[in-house]
Order: structure tokens, then sequence, then C-alpha cells
């Protein structure tokens, strides 16, 4: 093995939430071996949106050993329980994806069964009694609590809302102590090796060279190594998912702030609310051939729950994914590697999962054939559940308003989606697939929320008389809500334990 292929300097290219999440855990991790340069342009900038998060978030600031009430003070941040969906079902409806455990599971039988028997039987009504969460995050009350004390029920499940862009400078000054090189300044040129056409550097306007034997594209949508130098190729998934612009604004903030992110479903696009300490994200995802720019920003405007701080802001995407996030020794993270609508608040948790499997499978020897491909194959299997996710929740509306919602209704779905939707339909039954992010208990709650009941439960549940199913639904829904009413009030808790000094002194 030549020097050449060992892998010991690596350069990230840009600055937003991937390039410093990115910096992050590799000089964390592999700092003591690897030369870490960061390339960014203040000229061009980030996108500048990305404000909800979900659950795994806190494992990876813990794993960089940030502290998480320093952490929340610097972006503002506040807690997220779950998201609100309204008027996704039919107009009016309003269900929640509450982060978390639903009752009890009893071995080989997950709760819900227990809940679908009880509701045929009309022993219960509201599958969302049964989530603590849910009911914690209805009363705008938080604390951190792992487990409810003296019962053995698990407690808070919480990720965080926070300004993106904050997390990124707050990284930066991290990185920064720790080594990690940051060169300001805006790539001109990509210089690849004529024999295998590998990125040997980036050159500056300045005409500055900065080489490297691993890149890292966190360029956002600019896409410059991966797509721009490489023609990766891209797999458009816009058929499943038609939405393609989002009008972004950021509004004054409303006490009380509430743990949870709402999405309002509107005649062509739903909303997003995201609550931080000291303003609120608000913007609207829209299909442009459903809806023109101007009548969705007015829209937008109209459905505001306080002053706009800003000017909206548009921002144009395309649905799909990279169909290589890792090509010859470029590794895509963040928009650059493909793009899905934040309805589940999966980008900031992709940018994440990828940087771990790249720390995972670092290729510190040299870059192999098998590791590219294993890590491809991962990744495309990671953005594909998340899309069958997303998806579903177009495809399960009974809205018929709009030709837009019509078209969702009637629209061709992936085939493991078909699958997963009909299983549940008539048994009750969903199962996660191999490492697929969201849990059998995130589907049940979008498709019970959206209006589909399953035909059938586990007969594992009738070993339980209807009275005693009663009884423990019924002890269950009572400790979860008198533990709720217990709890601080979400604003107090941030008041408490981070709140931003800038709100100190407001
Ligand atoms: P960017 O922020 O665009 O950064 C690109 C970087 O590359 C910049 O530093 C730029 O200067 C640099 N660059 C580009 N070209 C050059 C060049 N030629 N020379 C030098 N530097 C260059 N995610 C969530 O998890 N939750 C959410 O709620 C959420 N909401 C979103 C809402 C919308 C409407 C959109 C569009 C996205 C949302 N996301 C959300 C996704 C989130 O915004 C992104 O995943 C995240 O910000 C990562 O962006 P990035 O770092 O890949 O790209």
């Amino acid at each position: 093995m030549t020097e050449q292929q060992l892998v010991k300097e690596v350069v990230i290219v840009g600055g937003g939430t991937a390039g410093w999440i990115s910096a992050a855990l590799l000089v964390k991790m592999l700092g003591k071996s690897l030369k870490i340069t960061l390339v960014e342009s203040e000229e061009i900038g980030i996108v500048g949106v990305g404000e909800a998060t979900i659950p795994p978030v806190i494992h990876f600031n813990e794993g960089l050993g940030l502290d998480e009430a320093t952490f929340l003070k610097e972006t503002f941040g506040s807690i997220k329980l779950g998201i609100q969906f309204e008027n996704w079902g039919q107009q009016g409806d309003s269900y929640m994806h509450a982060f978390g455990n639903f009752g009890k599971d009893y071995p080989f039988c997950t709760f819900h069964h227990f809940w679908l028997k009880a509701k045929q039987l009309g022993l219960s009504d509201n599958f969302w009694d049964y989530s603590f969460n849910y009911q914690a995050a209805l009363q705008n009350r938080f604390t951190k609590l792992d487990s409810i004390p003296n019962v053995n029920l698990q407690g808070l499940v919480y990720a965080y809302h926070f300004d993106a862009a904050l997390y990124a400078q707050f990284l930066r000054r991290w990185c920064e102590t720790l080594g990690v090189v940051r060169v300001e300044g805006k790539i001109e040129q990509v210089h690849t090796r004529p024999d295998d056409g590998f990125i040997s550097a980036v050159q500056l306007q300045s005409g500055e060279q900065i080489k490297g034997d691993l890149f890292i594209d966190c360029s956002g949508m600019h896409a410059l190594l991966i797509e721009k130098t490489l023609n990766t190729g891209y797999e458009d998934w816009s058929h499943w998912l038609p939405c393609d612009r989002a009008w972004a604004v950021p509004t004054e903030s409303v006490k009380p702030i509430v743990p949870y992110t709402r999405s309002i479903a509107h005649q062509a696009g739903w909303q997003w609310r995201i609550p931080l300490q000291h303003r609120t994200g608000n913007g609207l995802v829209f299909s442009s051939k459903y809806w023109s720019e101007e009548d969705a920003r007015a829209h937008l405007l109209a459905n505001l729950d306080a002053p706009a701080l800003a000017e909206p802001r548009l921002i144009k995407f395309r649905t799909g994914r990279r169909l290589k996030q890792w090509h010859r020794n470029v590794v895509s993270i963040g928009l650059s590697s493909g793009f899905l609508e934040p309805l589940e608040s999966t980008s900031i948790h992709l940018i994440q999962s990828g940087i771990i499997r790249l720390v995972k499978n670092f290729p510190h020897l040299g870059i192999k054939a098998a590791e590219v491909a294993e890590y491809n194959r991962q990744s495309q299997l990671e953005f594909e559940h998340i899309r069958d996710f997303i998806i579903l929740h177009y495809k399960l509306t009974q809205r018929t308003d709009s030709k837009f919602w019509r078209d969702c209704q009637q629209m061709e779905i992936p085939e493991r989606l078909a699958r997963k939707m009909e299983l549940f339909q008539a048994t009750g039954k969903v199962y996660r697939e191999q490492d697929e992010l969201f849990s059998p208990i995130a589907w049940i709650q979008v498709m019970l929320g959206q209006g589909m009941v399953p035909q059938d439960y586990h007969p594992i549940v009738n070993a339980l008389p209807a009275e005693q199913l009663s009884e423990l639904l019924s002890y269950l829904k009572t400790i979860y809500s008198a533990t709720a009413t217990k709890l601080p009030q979400h604003d107090e808790f941030l008041k408490q334990f981070c709140q931003s000094d800038a709100m100190n002194t407001a």
C-alpha cells in the first residue's frame, strides 16, 4: 500500500449545518489522525432554515460531549415532544405524531393491539390517551423525566427546536478549538486526477488550492463536487412528493411556547410552525404545479399567528436522492445528497446519520469499492424508508377539496409502502425493516391519525378478559394524565434550564 492511498487529509466543502456537523463528529472521533479543513463562502451563504429535529439528535450531541443547557441557550432552543398534524386526514382533523411509547407492550404483542380490541368493544376511544408525550404536550408541560416514578413506564422522549444557523455557529466555535481549520473563500475550480477522476484539490477565487484525500460535499443544493464535478446523477421523486417550493418567514414569539411542531395542511401543501425562545419559525411547503408562488405567499402571510419579522423568503427544491451518496473520493452530506421535505424533520437527522456512517466506514487505509458500496446501500435504504413515511401522509388523506389532494390520494405509491399499508389495514401489524428510522408506533400514529382502521388485532389480546382490559386502559390513562398535570410548564422549564442570555436581558 502506498502513502498516497492513505486518507489523512479531509476537506469539507460548505459551512452550513451539514458542514459543521460533519466537522464536529470527524474531529471528535478521528481528529488525532486527520487534518480537517472546512471551506465556506460567506458571500454564498447558507440555506438558513431547518429548526425542528427528532430524538436521535440528543444522542448525537451527547456523543460530541455538548452540554445540553449551553447548547439550548446558544441556539434559542425549545423542546419538541412531537408534531401535531392538522387538516391532513380531513379538514378540521388533528392528531399528533408523538415521540415515545404508547401504553405498555406485552411480550410478543404491542400495546396498540390491546387498544384496537378495546376500541372495537367500545371501551376506549382516543389512542393518544395512552401517550405520555401527547398528554404533556397537550398541557404545554415538560421536564426531563426518563421514567414515570414508581411504575414501570417510559418517561418523556424529546427532541429540540432550535435555530439551525446558530447550531452551525456553535459547532464552528467548538470545532475550531479542536483543530478544524476554516478557510473563507469561494471555490471557483475543482481539480481532478486524470487517471481515476478522483478530486485532488479545490481552488478558491484567490487562486489558493486546498488539497485533500477525501472530500465531503456539504455545499448544499449547489452539489459542487458530487454533481457539478462528478456528475453522479439524481433520482427525482417529485411524482410521489410533488411539493417543490417553500416560503419561510419568522414571526414574533407567542406565549406559551408550545413543546411541539405544528404541521397544518392547506390546499396544495402544508404550513410549519416551530416555536423557539425568541421567535417562531414559519413556512409553507407547496407544489408550484397546483399553487402559484404569489398565492402561496399570500396564504402564508394570512395564516400567521403573530407579526412577521422579515419578508418571506422563497426556497426552491427538487425532492429526490443523489444516485450515489459516496462517489470516488467524495461523500455528499446534507442537501447535496438529496432532499426530502421537512414534514417529519428528518434532514438534520440524515446529516448526522450520514457522518456517523462515514465515521463507522472511515477509509483510513484507502478507499475500497466494497466499503463505498455498503455506505451507498445503507444510505439509499435510509432515504427510501423516510421517503415512504412522508408519502404515507399524502396518500392517506381523505381530502377532496382540491385537485392536489385528490391527486395525492390516487397516486401510485412505492411497492414497499403499499405492502406496509395493506398489512396494517388487514391485520393491525407493522414491522420495522432493517435499520429503518421510524418505529412501528410512528407509523401507527399516522395511519390511525389519518383514518386507517385495521380490520383485526392480534389474538394474544384475547387472553385478557374485557374487564381487565378496561381496567388496564383506565389505569394507564389516569397515570399519564395525572403525571402530566404535575409537570412544570414548558416555558418555566426553559426559563430555569436554558434561557438564552438575550432573553434574560429582553
Ligand atoms: P447549506 O446550508 O446551503 O450550506 C451550504 C454551504 O456550502 C454554505 O456554507 C455555502 O457557503 C457553501 N458553498 C456552496 N458553494 C460554495 C462554493 N462555490 N465555495 C465555497 N463554499 C460554497 N431540516 C431539519 O432537520 N428540520 C427542519 O425543520 C427543516 N426545515 C427545512 C425547511 C426547508 C424549507 C428546507 C429547504 C430545508 C429544511 N431542512 C430542515 C433542511 C435543512 O435546512 C438542511 O438540511 C440543513 O440546513 C443543511 O444544509 P446544508 O448544510 O446541506 O446546505
